[in-house]
C-alpha cells in the first residue's frame, strides 16, 4: 500500500509524492527543498524522480535531490532537461517496484511537444496539460493537439484520480462559471473549492468524471458553452473551434 501526497512548492506548483512509509518517488520536482523536508520529517527514503515535462518549475529541484539521493530520473530527454536518465515514449511502462505500480506512458503534445502522463489503474499525474477545471497554456504545438491530449484523458476511466501539477482550481473555476452559469455540478465544484482553499487544502486530486462534468475544455460540444461563446462572437462551432475560442478567452480572463 502507499499514500500520494501534495508537496507544495514554488509559487502553486504540487510536488506529488508516492510514500509507502520507506520509500518515494516524486513527480515534478521544481524545488528540492521542500521534497527533503519532506522526506526527512516521514523517515523516508527517494527511490525515483518522475518528470511530465521540462519547464524549470517541474525539474527545478531534480539536481538538489540527486546531491542527496542518486535516483534515476524518467521523462523526455531534451537538451533543456539533462537530467533524464530514462527516456520514456508512447507505450513504454514504468514500473515502481517498492510500490507494485506499472505506469503507463502517454504522449500528450499541446502544452509542450514533448510532455508525457504516467497512467496506472486510478491515477493519472498529467503536468500541465489537464488541470482543475482548466488546461495548460498552448506553448508548443497546436491547440489541435493540445485538444487531442485533452481528449484521451477525458476519455480514461471516470474514477481515474487526476494528480494535476498547479492549484488553479479556483481561478479556472470562475471562468467554467462564466462558461455554464447555470451548470450545477460546476457551482458545486466551485462552493468546494472555495471551502477547501479557504482551509489551505489541495483541490487535487479530481477525477476524470469530475473533470468531465465541470471543466469547460472537455465540454466543447455542450450548447450552453456554445450559446456562450457565440455571444461573444463565435462562428466557427465545430469542437475543435470552440475550444480554440476557450483557450483564446480563458488567456484573457
Ligand atoms: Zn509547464
Amino acid at each position: 500500500m502507499f499514500n500520494i501526497t501534495a508537496i507544495p512548492a514554488l509559487q502553486d506548483n504540487y510536488i506529488w509524492i508516492i510514500h509507502n512509509g520507506q520509500h518515494a518517488a516524486v513527480v515534478d520536482p521544481g524545488e528540492a527543498g521542500p521534497v527533503l523536508r519532506f522526506l526527512n520529517a516521514h523517515g523516508l527514503q527517494l527511490n525515483s524522480i518522475l518528470c511530465t515535462h521540462r519547464h524549470a518549475d517541474h525539474i527545478g529541484g531534480i539536481a538538489g535531490l540527486r546531491e542527496v539521493y542518486n535516483v534515476p530520473v524518467y521523462g523526455r530527454r531534451h537538451p533543456d532537461n539533462p537530467h533524464i536518465t530514462h527516456d520514456l515514449h508512447e507505450g513504454d511502462s514504468l514500473e515502481l517496484d517498492p510500490f507494485g505500480i506499472v505506469f503507463a506512458i502517454l504522449e500528450i503534445p499541446g502544452h509542450l511537444n514533448d510532455h508525457i502522463a504516467y497512467l496506472a489503474p486510478e491515477i493519472l499525474f498529467c503536468g500541465d496539460v489537464l488541470f482543475g477545471g482548466g488546461c495548460g497554456r498552448n506553448f508548443e504545438g497546436s491547440l489541435a493537439q493540445l485538444h487531442h491530449s485533452l481528449q484521451r484523458l477525458a476519455q480514461l476511466p471516470d474514477h481515474t484520480r487526476v494528480y494535476c501539477a498547479h492549484e488553479y482550481t479556483a481561478a479556472n473555476l470562475r471562468f467554467a462559471l462564466a462558461c455554464e452559469p447555470d451548470n450545477p455540478e460546476v457551482q458545486q465544484r466551485a462552493a468546494a473549492t472555495q471551502q477547501l482553499r479557504a482551509a489551505n487544502l489541495p483541490t487535487l486530486p479530481s477525477t476524470v468524471a469530475l473533470e468531465n462534468a465541470t471543466n469547460p475544455f472537455l465540454r466543447c460540444t455542450q450548447p450552453e458553452i456554445i450559446r456562450t461563446l457565440q455571444r461573444r462572437g463565435l462562428t466557427d462551432t465545430t469542437e475543435l473551434g470552440v475550444f480554440t475560442a476557450l483557450r483564446e478567452w480563458k488567456n484573457r480572463f
